[in-house]
């Protein structure tokens, strides 16, 4: 190998590794590397100079974006899942908001209720279609009013949550057959302001279910 060659290569080396050469030149340069071993070794280090650093540079620069790609996505992600579980339980708290708050009183059917007296207690049972959802009571002298009232919930949901085979009556024990005469069922609040003294009114108002039989005592 001679110096001059070495020299022109040196100067050709900078084009070759950037692969700015013609074929024939790069064919010239290939076969003096083959053979020269500085020469080889100059051009390895020109490359790892050149190429190594922008290859990372690249990298460095995609694993960044990629990074904050992930972290825009998973801030997204978080947001939609706080959105999400947000409008669900708003969802959920309406429906079951709807379900619960409209009430009615159970309007009285022989058929759906009936009223006994156990271990000396008067008892009344509703039989009927759907759960109690609230019973209201008023004792006056010996006579005592209520009635129960259902929601969309306790009439339509709950009976499908139970378990039917193990369906029981309602049952709302009112007081002792000694203090109980007679049981009205009905709305007996409406347009009463003040309960105590109107029985006679409100079992106007109401229906009398039940009527102690003075013999059985
Ligand atoms: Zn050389």
């Amino acid at each position: 190998m001679n110096k001059i060659n070495c020299n022109i290569i040196g100067d050709l080396l900078p084009l070759y590794v950037d692969g700015a050469v013609s074929e024939d030149t790069k064919k010239l340069v290939e076969e003096h590397l083959a053979e020269c071993a500085d020469c080889k070794k100059a051009a390895e280090d020109m490359r790892k100079e050149l190429v190594l650093p922008v290859h990372e540079t690249v990298r460095a620069a995609e694993t960044s974006f990629l990074q904050k790609m992930k972290k825009t996505w998973q801030k997204r992600r978080i947001r939609t899942a706080v959105i999400s579980v947000a409008v669900t339980a708003g969802v959920i708290l309406g429906s079951y908001m709807a379900l619960t708050i409209p009430q009615w009183i159970i309007p009285y059917k022989p058929v759906d209720f009936s009223v006994a007296v156990e271990d000396g207690m008067v008892c009344v049972y509703y039989t009927g279609k759907g759960r109690i959802n609230c019973s209201y009571g008023y004792d006056g002298e010996d006579e005592f009013f209520l009635y129960f009232t259902q929601s969309p919930w306790s009439a339509y949901v709950e009976p499908l949550l139970e378990d039917a085979e193990q369906e029981e009556p309602y049952r709302y024990q009112i007081d002792s057959v000694d203090c109980i005469a007679k049981v009205y069922y009905g709305e007996f609040s409406k347009g009463l302001d003040v309960l105590y003294g109107k029985e006679a009114e409100m079992a106007a108002q109401t229906e009398l279910i039940w009527i102690r039989d003075e013999a059985s005592q």
